[in-house]
């Protein structure tokens, strides 16, 4: 078998797997040669992903056979057949995506375009990485700081006061600049599920900003999507 891991090729991220195991699904199972269109694709694509930065320099980096090697990783875990070069991330996203190939379809594609919104942007760390990976975090992060969003749903809000929809807090003695400082704009629902439409209002929480810190750490170590009411009982003493 070819070499692939190469000499210190830094391990798979959440993003990367989840984009192997579309192309595994696609196939339903059966692993193209590493000489295909789709491997190479997949390969230039790994390779112009804004993470190691070093590494993607190296030739053997994510290179085709690497990735064919992956799909068979993957095929290994699929099929519970010759486990010894499974990871535990290879593990862990066909426990969470491996019957649900439209979703893995989804944030495949949403990871695709938002590479190119991301651009050289700074990934967000690896502790607030969401169920869809960091380069979609990041994007999910960038737009709950978008001031246009957040001046929408302030504005919404002051109408009937601002209070924080986790934890209640609201401080309505203090002048309206000081209030605005406690909130921050959540945006609660996935970014492969919104896809390209325009934020709407309905999409979006005020949240304090520890609670918001709180939900979004929550949702990075479960690895899942935490609503409101599922925060608000993990958070608020009972
Ligand atoms: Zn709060
Ligand atoms: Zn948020």
């Amino acid at each position: 078998m070819a070499r692939t891991q190469g000499h210190g090729n830094p391990n798979w991220t959440r993003d990367e797997t989840i984009l192997a195991l579309d192309l595994y699904l696609q196939f339903d199972g059966i692993v193209p040669s590493t000489k295909s269109e789709s491997i190479s694709e997949l390969s230039k694509l790994l390779r112009s992903l804004p993470y190691h930065a070093e590494a993607a320099k190296q030739p053997t980096f994510r290179n085709p056979d690497g990735v064919g090697f992956k799909l068979m990783n993957i095929r290994q875990v699929a099929t519970g057949k010759g486990l010894g070069n499974v990871s535990n991330m290879d593990r862990q996203i066909w426990a969470e995506f491996g019957q649900r190939p439209e979703e893995v379809r989804l944030i495949a594609d949403a990871i695709k375009s938002g590479i190119i919104i991301n651009g050289s942007e700074q990934l967000p760390e690896i502790e607030q990485e969401l169920p869809e990976g960091r380069l979609l975090t990041a994007l999910h992060i960038r737009r709950e700081r978008n001031p246009k969003i957040r001046k929408m749903l302030l504005e919404d809000r002051r109408r009937s006061g601002l209070r924080c929809e986790i934890c209640d807090l609201a401080r309505p003695d203090l002048d309206e600049p000081l209030q605005e400082s406690i909130f921050e704009a959540h945006h609660l629902i996935p970014l492969s599920e919104v896809g390209e439409r325009k934020t709407k209002l309905s999409d979006l929480a005020l949240l304090c900003a520890c609670c918001h810190r709180l939900i979004h750490r929550a949702m990075a170590s479960k690895t899942r999507w935490i609503g409101l009411v599922e925060a608000r009982a993990i958070i608020v003493p009972g």
